[in-house]
């Protein structure tokens, strides 16, 4: 018998290994939160919030139960509503915009650069001026840390206070990247980040938290957290959520935190063998200089002339997966195409929603998976 024996798929992201590599450490965090019953509020929780704390440099944290949260809770504390115009990047996660109608204002679309996918400053001075044109009062601007690489948050700071308004970065990628020395977390007023499993530091379920140096803004977000309280537990004194992280993914947080920068490390290797091997077929993402990437994802653009479905086959039947981010920028969203975009629209986006593709990425990508990635993407590109 000739039987051909197919080698299992690559996983896209592999969150078993990393399990693996912890060994008990989290059964152990779990099993004493189990034995203690503080599940909402527990010492998990306020222990995570010193230790990530600790790890980015910013002087409060707010844990909470998501990164789309942490962005709501924000605009939620800083009064934005009907009338106020909130700058995001059309090509991100649709949360990034999500928020900002949540919360009853108008997202207002800018472009991101070619070469980072992150927002690109000149767009957002246009959009900001088409906002004023729609009679919006202008509040603040998202900048995103698209696929774990910071933005360009001078840039942006540099903006913002022309005028006047505030940045609440979206780091629900890219939290653990570092921007000319430092770690996201205090570049921005406010920061967000997400821990769904599948972020470069995920927890076991949902969860996120928010960085500021500013305490009057971290009293408000807590406050927010829970019902908009007041010191008087039942005189709550704003709109608020149910907004907390609970203790169980506290724990698993605890713990994998520890391993986070080893983990980053690892990615950075994955990303520089990718760059490698494939930066002379296919368009291999750029990091800017004094940037390093978390590298939630590894994003390539495939030449002219390529189908991207048909690579995606090709891909998939040498058993390697693979995602788009994103096929439809979020002006071109069903639910967000009524929202003002900057005069002159946004060309990169487009194009970038039409020719991206992710390639499997994680900490424990090993040589040799990832040679068969490198091989069957040559192996497409060039059929
Ligand atoms: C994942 C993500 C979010 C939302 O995080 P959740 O924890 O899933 O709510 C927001 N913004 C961006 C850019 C994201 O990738």
């Amino acid at each position: 018998m000739n039987q051909h024996i197919r080698p299992e798929p690559v996983p896209f992201i592999d969150i078993g290994a990393q399990r693996r590599r912890l060994g008990s450490a989290i059964d152990e965090a779990v099993t004493k939160v189990l034995n203690h019953c503080q599940f909402i509020n527990g010492p998990e929780v306020t222990r995570l919030e010193a230790d990530l704390a600790a790890f980015c440099g910013a002087k409060h944290v707010v844990a909470c139960a998501s990164g789309t949260d942490a962005l709501l809770m924000v605009l939620m504390a800083k009064n934005i509503g009907p009338g106020d115009a909130v700058l995001c990047p059309s090509f991100t996660f649709c949360a990034t915009g999500e928020v900002v109608a949540l919360a009853g204002a108008t997202p207002v679309f800018v472009d991101v650069d070619e070469a980072t996918f992150n927002m690109d400053a000149e767009s957002l001075k246009r959009g900001i001026a088409t906002a004023k044109k729609l009679g919006l009062r202008v509040k603040a601007v998202i900048p995103v840390d698209l696929f774990g690489q910071p933005a360009d948050h001078d840039a942006v700071a540099a903006v913002a206070k022309a005028e006047g308004i505030f940045v609440l970065d979206d780091a629900a990628q890219g939290f653990g990247a570092t921007y000319k020395g430092k770690r996201l977390g205090t570049l921005a007023l406010a920061t967000a980040t997400s821990f769904f499993p599948a972020k470069p530091l995920g927890c076991f379920g949902d969860g996120g938290a928010i960085f500021t140096d500013d305490a009057n803004l971290a009293e408000a977000l807590r406050s927010v957290r829970v019902h908009g309280a007041g010191s008087d537990r039942y005189d709550n004194v704003r709109l608020g959520l149910t907004g907390r992280l609970d203790t169980m993914q506290a724990a698993v947080l605890i713990e994998k935190l520890k391993i986070f920068p080893d983990e980053i490390e690892a990615r950075n290797k994955v990303a520089q063998r990718y760059a490698d091997g494939l930066k002379d077929v296919v368009k291999v993402p750029q990091v800017t200089t004094g940037n390093v990437s978390v590298w939630a994802q590894y994003v390539i653009r495939l030449p002219k002339g390529v189908d991207r479905t048909a690579f995606g086959d090709a891909l998939k039947a040498q058993g390697v997966p693979t995602a788009i981010y994103y096929p439809k920028s979020m002006h071109q969203q069903t639910a967000y195409k009524h929202f003002p975009v900057v005069e002159g629209g946004l060309p990169v986006s487009e194009r970038l929603s039409q020719d991206v593709i992710a390639l499997p990425m994680h900490a424990y990508l090993d040589a040799a998976a990832q040679d068969r990635v490198i091989k069957a993407v040559r192996d497409a590109v060039k059929s």
